[in-house]
């Protein structure tokens, strides 16, 4: 499948500055999460950015204006200077949320950041009960350690969200999972459906929930949220397969975030390089400043100029901003096309397809790994 990428006009002026930075650390993570959100060819740590590289990009976002950056990978505790970033980026200016699997990191090293100046965790789950949680994150006696490392960032005094990729495996224990967070005293859980792209579009037949699934766990949901109210905030956003209108992925694109992959490459957004055909450039060569305005990659699909189709003269243009493009891809092989998520899209059907085929038993995932080494089965 091959898309042609349509290429916006330079702009007069700067767009308005992004609010966050998704800073991706690493690629490197001991967990193998066949959802992961990175990409199918995982990036060497020979090619990480440095030290003093991530320092100089995290102070060009504050000059640019980004409040919030989060420091994520991959694994970000993987990185053996993530206290000393962390200094840098409060040094800084900038809000930090440290977004991590909780494997890696011991009380010492929970008090040096918090020293450091991180403000904020955000620790995930893959469910609420242990054999399951440790099956689906690949990595056994994960989930144990994860709630000791919760436990550590409250008595540090940290605030942290929990969150849960929910999916056909474990929303049945959507209960269970609430429950988990008030026990480990979050104060916010996101309920974060899987995202189908990457590794997660590789295991979509085993992942989809069936829809009597997402219909009772929308309704503990709704039941949680006021039974809840002012201690226990919960975020839960229906998935795209049973969506009729499109979410504005990222805030639109090249609208509100950037996202700098492990070795330097500015991204719209952290899975726009299953994007054929789009250039991006990275800090290494060129200021954040420059890319934000300028990059190719963030003027193909910024504002409405680009599209076509069903989203061309749309009302909803400048709400939902065409929905996701990587998922525009994944589905239909042109990036350029309405979002299939939008009732509106010619290619809404291709939805229920995918739903109607996810009939996979349990298991049998094929989890995340690095290129050249056995793919594994669970
Ligand atoms: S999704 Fe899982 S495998 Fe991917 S970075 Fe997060 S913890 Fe690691
Ligand atoms: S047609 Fe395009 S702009 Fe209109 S609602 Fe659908 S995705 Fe949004």
């Amino acid at each position: 499948m091959t898309t042609q990428i349509m290429t916006g006009s330079l702009p007069d002026t700067s767009p308005p500055p992004p609010v966050g930075l998704l800073a991706e650390l690493t690629h490197r993570c001991p967990l193998r999460c066949p959802y992961c959100s990175n990409p199918l060819a995982l990036a060497e740590q020979a090619a990480e950015l440095t030290t003093a590289d991530w320092a100089r990009v995290f102070q060009e976002a504050a000059d640019l204006g980004v409040l919030q950056l989060h420091l994520s990978g991959g694994e970000p505790a993987a990185r053996h200077d993530l206290v000393a970033l962390v200094r840098h980026a409060a040094q800084a200016g900038l809000y930090t949320n440290l977004i991590t699997s909780g494997v890696m990191l011991d009380a010492a090293r929970i008090t040096e950041l918090a020293e450091a100046g991180l403000d904020h965790v955000q620790l995930s789950v893959q469910d609420s009960e242990p054999n399951s949680a440790d099956r689906i994150a690949g990595f056994p006696g994960g989930h144990a350690r994860k709630l000791a490392f919760a436990r550590l960032v409250t008595s540090a005094g940290l605030p942290f969200t929990l969150n849960a990729v929910v999916h056909r495996q474990n929303l049945d224990r959507l209960d269970e999972i609430v429950a988990l967070a008030l026990e480990l005293g979050a104060k916010r859980l996101e309920v974060a459906h899987v995202q189908y792209y990457g590794w997660a579009l590789l295991n979509r037949d085993h992942l989809l929930p069936t829809r009597a699934q997402l219909d009772t766990a929308s309704d503990l949901v709704a039941h949680a949220q006021t039974l809840h109210r002012g201690r226990l905030t919960i975020d839960y956003v229906v998935p795209d397969y049973y969506a009729t209108e499109p979410k504005p992925c990222m805030g639109g694109w090249g609208r509100q975030v950037m996202v700098v992959n492990p070795a330097g490459r500015v991204l719209p957004c952290h899975a726009a390089e299953s994007l054929p055909g789009l250039v991006f450039d990275t800090v290494r060569d060129h200021s954040l400043a420059h890319i934000w305005t300028y990059s190719e990659a963030f003027l193909a699909y910024r504002g409405v100029a680009w599209m076509r189709g069903a989203c061309q003269g749309c009302p909803k243009a400048e709400q939902d901003w065409g929905g996701c493009r990587c998922q525009a891809f994944a589905l239909t092989g042109d990036a350029n096309v309405t979002d299939p998520a939008c009732r509106l899209s010619p290619d809404h059907h291709l939805l229920d397809v995918a739903v109607q085929r996810a009939t996979a038993p349990i298991g049998n995932f094929t989890y995340r790994e690095r290129a050249g080494t056995k793919k594994a089965r669970g």
